[in-house]
């Protein structure tokens, strides 16, 4: 079938507004998920040539309270589990948080392709403060701004060259 491409990270980094960003830039068809009202979690993507289902699994964002590190464990399980290529948001904004360390371990020890999304750069300050980023260890960072729609295609053409 066609590989899944899973999108993780905290609540609140722009998960949602990047699944909609690769959807819209790729004039995806756009399945909502039964049972979950909130968001629309399930995009099958054709970008130059190839073929991937994208999933927000943002989901579990909707648990309200202080389970939220056991919701983004259990996130980063199943996104490994069924994807073949995970991407990785975090917030320029905030810079790392506790919540993101999470699962940076989890990602690391796995051998499927992880790109790490550094969403809300939506202008060079940012880019340039981000450095820290390179501090997880993961892959180069790809910068991303869903509000300027900025980093949305450069992303589509990484994906597809790894799958
Ligand atoms: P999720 O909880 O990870 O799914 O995050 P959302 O997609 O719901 O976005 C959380 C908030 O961040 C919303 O208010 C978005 O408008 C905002 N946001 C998302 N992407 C960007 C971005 O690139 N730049 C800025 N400034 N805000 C963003
Ligand atoms: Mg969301």
């Amino acid at each position: 079938g066609r590989p899944i491409v899973a999108i993780v990270g905290r609540p609140n980094v722009g998960k949602s507004s990047l699944f909609n960003r690769i959807a819209g830039n790729s004039h995806a068809v756009v399945h909502d998920t039964p049972g979950v009202t909130r968001d629309r979690n399930y995009a099958d993507v054709e970008w130059e040539d190839r073929s991937f289902t994208i999933v927000d699994t943002g989901g579990l964002d909707i648990d309200p309270g202080d389970q939220l590190i056991d919701n983004v464990q259990s996130q980063v399980n199943a996104a490994l589990a069924e994807a073949s290529l995970v991407l990785f948001v975090v917030d320029a904004r905030t810079g790392i948080m506790p919540h993101d360390m999470a699962v940076v371990d989890k990602l690391r020890a796995s051998d499927k392709p992880i790109f790490l999304v550094v969403n809300k750069v939506d202008n060079d300050r940012f880019r340039n403060e981000a450095a820290e980023f390179y501090a997880l260890g993961l892959a180069e960072p790809l910068w991303t701004s869903c509000v300027q729609n900025d980093g949305i295609r450069e992303l589509l053409d990484r994906v597809v060259e790894t799958l």
